[in-house]
């Protein structure tokens, strides 16, 4: 360990440069120690600003960085500092090169908050994302000019944040003076509430209104908010109008939000609706490894294979198992190994046990159309056979998280677009057919009964 509270200067203590960083990268590796969930490759790009006394403040080159290791890393740095010193050190972060200045003097651009981990680089694309995937990178170069607007939609934990961040991300690096709105639908809406309050309608109609592209994610919030969703309709208008972007998430396709008005289910519909489904096997495996490489983690295929085949939700859950496996392999100070995976991952396949899988739909549905499963991973396509075939990829796809290319897989080794052409078909129907609409929801609940028992 390097002996540094002695060279004093008026009480201060100071380290030489080099001493500096030497002993930064030491606190870094505790502090990897101590919290694997979030290290990331990048911190190699972290450099000491000063490292004073009790102080140590450690300079990032870009401001997502900052805001990352200040929301989630402070405590720990300082306690890795403090172990490998052995003295009380507090730890901040800063924005390297006085940028910090240029950024604050640029208005009107708020200071965009983005997640460093969220751009195009750590994206990986299969076949559940790719027109998501495509329809951002090519607004994110031309904003306004391709599809407008744009909306992303798809259940939770399928990378709609992480997509609409990286296109901020991403149009702000080709061109620094763009302007760039980027907020939850919740903070337009509180922010809305709070400019009405405080009489400053036109003070909050200027931050959206004049801005070259406006992200909102999870639109699903203006659900029965009917003066933001009067609001939004003109801020929608006016950017429109001007041919600015507007990008737009939400968890639901826009006829399918309720209590959204017509007028805005129309205009989201102008411009391209992309999906983002479940990602299928390979794309698990590519993002778990991707995640690794993200962490500075070394991970091998047979292990990302294995977390890839067993955790099938979100990928807020592949994510979690990665970290829990790295967590108990830095307690028992141990190697990551495929035995290592397993144990760790025990307890959690076991609480995502009970969720619905495929088989437990295609059992109620046949017992339901009298039909066998052969039938309905055969080539017949008799209405008799095709519409419960129909009806088990929609409900395997509404109450299960498999993939559509799973789901398809499973049902006779139908591909992605035959499985989204019945789903398709079935939402339609019901539309429009009351019978089907009470059939679907009856099998729906005795799939979940079948389940929970
Ligand atoms: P959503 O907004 O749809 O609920 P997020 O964008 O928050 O989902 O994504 C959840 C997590 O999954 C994030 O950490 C994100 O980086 C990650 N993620 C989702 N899709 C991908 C992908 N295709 N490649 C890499 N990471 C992904
Ligand atoms: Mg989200």
């Amino acid at each position: 360990m390097l002996v540094w509270f002695q060279t004093g200067d008026k009480g201060r203590n100071t380290l030489a440069t080099s001493d500096a960083e030497n002993l930064f990268t030491e606190i870094k590796e505790r502090a990897r120690a101590l919290d694997p969930a979030n290290m990331r490759q990048w911190f190699d790009k972290l450099t000491v600003r000063s490292f004073n006394g009790g102080s140590l403040e450690i300079a990032c080159p870009e401001h997502p960085m900052v805001n990352f290791l200040k929301e989630n890393c402070k405590l720990t740095f300082s306690r890795a500092a403090q172990q490998i010193t052995g003295h009380l050190i507090s730890v901040d972060f800063y924005l390297s090169n006085g940028q910090e200045t240029t950024a604050r003097n640029t208005f009107p651009v708020q200071v965009l908050k983005l997640h460093p981990d969220y751009t195009f680089e750590n994206f990986v694309v299969g076949p559940s994302n790719r027109l998501a995937h495509a329809s951002c990178v090519a607004i994110s170069q031309s904003p306004g000019k391709t599809y407008n607007p744009l909306f992303v939609y798809g259940n939770s934990g399928l990378g709609k944040t992480h997509l609409l961040q990286a296109v901020c991300a991403e149009a702000k690096r080709k061109n620094h003076s763009v302007i760039i709105q980027f907020l939850s639908c919740e903070n337009f809406v509180n922010r809305f509430i709070k400019a009405i309050q405080e009489g400053n309608l036109a003070g909050f109609q200027n931050q959206f209104r004049t801005v070259d592209l406006l992200v909102i994610d999870d639109v699903q919030f203006l659900r029965e908010r009917e003066q933001s969703q009067e609001e939004f309709f003109h801020t929608f208008n006016a950017l429109y109008n001007n041919g600015k972007q507007i990008l737009l998430s939400g968890d639901n396709p826009p006829n399918q939000i309720p209590s959204l008005e017509d007028r805005l289910i129309s205009r989201f519909n102008w411009g391209l609706v992309a999906r983002i489904d479940s990602p299928g096997y390979e794309t698990r495996a590519a993002i778990v490894k991707q995640k690794a490489i993200l962490r500075g983690l070394d991970i091998s295929d047979e292990i990302a294979e294995y977390i890839a085949a067993r955790v099938r939700a979100n990928i807020r859950e592949l994510e979690g198992a990665i970290t829990t496996i790295y967590a108990l392999a830095a307690a028992n100070n141990e190697p990551v190994s495929l035995d290592a995976a397993q144990i760790a991952l025990e307890g959690q396949i076991k609480l995502t046990a009970r969720q619905i899988n495929i088989t437990d739909v295609i059992n109620v549905v046949t017992a339901h159309f009298s039909v066998r499963l052969s039938d309905l991973q055969s080539k017949k396509r008799s209405q008799s056979i095709t519409l419960p075939r129909q009806i088990c990829m929609y409900l395997a796809r509404n109450l299960t998280n498999h993939s559509l290319e799973e789901i398809g897989g499973h049902l006779g080794g139908r591909d992605h677009n035959t499985a989204m052409h019945a789903c398709n078909k079935i939402t339609q129907l019901k539309d429009i057919d009351q019978d089907m609409e009470i059939t679907l929801n009856k099998l729906s609940k005795q799939i979940k009964q079948a389940t929970a028992g």
